[in-house]
């Protein structure tokens, strides 16, 4: 299969690899939001949310935590944004967590154009219609 991320955990393609176990490898992301950004991916091929097992899932929870902790001991960080992207806006189509780094005026934003949102009792409707 020719995905970057099995290359990466083959050992195909170099990475800046920060904790691995059995079941999961956490690297540093090429293209960082903030420093420490990185991303948990499962060794084992799941495209995406609806194909990976629950107890990986917990597993993954736990590695998140430690990694948080590991990050707020070496760079200080005040906290720490957990992301996982599905069919539109996942590029990579291998199961992966992002864990980006927050710093206190980091200026991070999330941009999204507020003019096309729909007022929320629309939304509300829509969602609890028959
Ligand atoms: P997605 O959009 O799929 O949620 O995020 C994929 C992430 O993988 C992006 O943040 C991107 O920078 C990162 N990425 C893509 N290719 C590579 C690579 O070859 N090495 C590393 N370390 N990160 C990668
Ligand atoms: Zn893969």
């Amino acid at each position: 299969m020719d995905c970057i991320f099995c290359k990466i955990i083959k050992g195909e393609i170099p990475s800046y690899t920060i904790y691995e176990d059995d079941l999961i490898t956490v690297f540093l992301d090429i293209n960082p939001s903030t420093n420490g950004d990185c991303l948990i991916v499962t060794k084992e091929h799941y495209e995406n949310f609806l194909d990976i097992p629950e107890d990986l899932i917990n597993h993954i929870h736990k590695i998140s935590i430690k990694i948080y902790s590991i990050l707020k001991e070496k760079l200080n960080i005040d906290g720490i944004t957990l992301i996982q992207n599905n069919f539109y806006g996942q590029d990579i189509k291998h199961y992966h967590v992002h864990l980006t780094p927050r710093y206190k005026n980091d200026k991070l934003t999330h941009s999204y154009n507020k003019e096309d949102l729909l007022e929320l009792k629309k939304i509300f409707e829509k969602i609890k219609s028959a």
